[in-house]
């Protein structure tokens, strides 16, 4: 973001410089901007403590970096250490600064170092070649204890990733894991590590465990797509020529897909949650009222203003659709091939050839819209450049669902939603009334996140950022509106709502009584199962699963 100017005699050959990192203070959201330490661990990232010189691409430039931690913490790394080929974990030498070995300024960028006072190293596949390790840093000791059918997912996970792909592209892997209510939460990848974030009880609080089921392999999987095959104009050659991102939704869209698919297979996800969060993606892309006038690869085009747009009237502005409706997209794909094939080839033959041999250290290859073509006609033929600019470049008004239905599956609504979709209301504190009254309500605010464009509410001229007061003359409260909702399909009168729009009020007459709806998959016995098949293990055993009921009393 900033360049020094320095005038520099002919006769200096050395120029020290020093710099202060203002950590931001706790914050959400935004990535890297956002909080990444808290008193008990924090994860630090290269490129926001960098001074280099300018004129050369990252990969020229030579770096050899140290890093001081406090007294008593650990950590974990991809980072080649001094003296050896590959990263490491545990505690630093007596004096806390860790020296790392000679690498370019790319791989030093990308490799970030998390550290802990509550920390742990779990080997993953161990014994085999290359390494895997996931290190968690964390906010207190208690949050570290995994179960062994959690840490038995992730050891699958890495097995299942080397079958799906057929070839590693790294040296070895960290998952860098930070458990904490107090730093932003997200995941961001990299080549031979990534650097996710989620709250403090993912591993004990069974609700946390099954939202954040998706994040790590979603994460790993962009080593392959991603950090190795990337597009074309997302491989700039340092950090200051812009990206170009028209491609994201193979980029994202593609990882969305086989993050899905190693979820499960891995035992990480129920093959009813996994279902279940399909039925969400369904749902909430049937409703997607900005299909509209927008083509899903214009959401990638315009990805740098959509991922940090405000989430009213996302559903009209459309956001960073190219992630789940690409998974939906590349869901079609597979069952295409599968369809084609006799059940004999699938994504994992495209993965094979996109992502896989030979094995290698970190590199870059890069690809075009016809690569992806071409490489899809090879496992099968089929018009794929069609299939993929019906559904991408051009308008596309209806849900792909077709993937569902070919696997042998149906979107239905009920009125009660699957156990995942209950915890998702729970955790992010909304009623979701998307497939009824056209709206999404928090209730922590009681404020209108979105509507429907189009949608009953919308119509009525309810729209984000208003609140509902009161439902049928009450005050407000999730509960309370799926009741009414409840009520009115035997009660003719409409529901009615008090609604806040900054400081005037008004009264809205909503007439429905259909119920609450909320979106399932449901088994089509005239066709075979190919979603069951998609997500069965290829190399291991699915970790032995908890009842159910274990899982909505916490
Ligand atoms: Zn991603």
């Amino acid at each position: 973001m900033f360049t020094y100017h320095v005038q520099i005699p002919a006769v200096v050959t050395t120029v020290e410089a020093s710099m202060d990192y203002l950590s931001p203070v706790e914050m959400p959201g935004g990535y890297t901007s956002g909080s990444s330490a808290t008193s008990e661990m924090a994860v630090v990232s290269w490129n926001q403590l960098l001074l280099y010189p300018k004129g050369w691409g990252s990969d020229q430039i030579q770096v050899k970096p140290s890093l001081k931690i406090p007294r008593g913490w650990q950590y974990g790394t991809a980072l080649p250490l001094a003296g050896k080929e590959i990263g490491g974990s545990g505690a630093p030498p007596p004096d806390g600064a860790i020296e790392f070995a000679q690498a370019s300024l790319t791989t030093v960028v990308d490799s970030p170092v998390i550290i802990g006072a509550h920390f742990k190293a779990i080997p993953l596949q161990q014994g085999k070649n290359p390494p895997h390790e996931l290190d968690v840093a964390s906010d207190s000791d208690a949050a570290l204890k995994l179960t062994p059918e959690q840490t038995q997912g992730f050891d699958n996970l890495v097995a299942e990733a080397g079958a799906l792909y057929g070839a590693r592209h790294y040296r070895d892997y960290h998952f860098l894991l930070s458990l904490s209510d107090h730093v932003a939460h997200f995941g961001l990848e990299h080549h031979e590590s990534n650097d996710s974030r989620l709250g403090e009880k993912y591993f004990t609080d069974p609700g946390q465990w099954k939202l954040g089921a998706m994040l790590l392999p979603h994460e790993y999987t962009h080593s392959w797509n991603g950090k190795y095959r990337r597009p074309f104009d997302l491989a700039t050659p340092e950090y200051e020529t812009p990206m170009q991102t028209e491609l994201l939704w193979v980029y994202e869209g593609l990882t969305e897909y086989f993050g899905f698919v190693l979820a499960a297979r891995s035992g990480l996800e129920t093959p009813q949650d996994w279902r279940d969060e399909y039925a969400e993606v369904a749902m909430t892309y049937s409703y997607r009222s900005g299909r509209q006038w927008r083509p899903l690869e214009d959401t990638a085009t315009a990805a740098q203003i959509l991922q940090q747009a405000n989430e009213g009237f996302t559903n009209w502005r459309r956001s960073v659709d190219y992630y789940e409706e690409g998974a939906l997209i590349w869901l079609e794909a597979d069952t295409i091939i599968r369809q084609k094939s006799n059940n004999q080839k699938s994504m994992d033959d495209f993965a094979h050839l996109f992502h896989g041999q030979p094995d290698s250290g970190p590199m870059v290859k890069t690809y075009t819209f016809d690569d992806v073509v071409n490489t899809l006609e090879k496992v099968v033929p089929y018009d794929w450049r069609g299939f993929l600019t019906d559904r991408i470049k051009k308008i596309a008004v209806k849900a792909p669902l077709a993937g569902i239905e070919n696997g042998g599956w149906r979107l239905v609504y009920t009125d009660k939603p699957s156990a995942r979709m209950t915890t998702a209301m729970s955790i992010h504190h909304h009623v979701d009334c998307t497939a009824s009254l056209g709206f999404t309500v928090s209730t922590e605010n009681a404020g209108i996140e979105d509507t429907v464009h189009g949608g009953l509410a919308d119509k009525a001229g309810i729209g984000p950022g208003m609140r509902i007061v009161a439902v049928n003359g009450r005050k407000f409260d999730g509960p309370r509106l799926v009741e009414a909702l409840r009520n009115a399909v035997s009660d003719k009168a409409p529901i009615q709502l008090i609604v806040e729009n900054t400081e005037y009020f008004k009264t809205v007459s909503l007439d429905y009584h259909d119920g609450p709806r909320y979106p399932h998959l449901v088994r089509d016995s005239s066709k075979p199962d190919l979603l069951g098949d998609i997500i069965k293990p290829k190399v291991t055993t699915l970790p032995k699963a908890k009842p159910e009921a274990d899982v909505d009393e916490d």
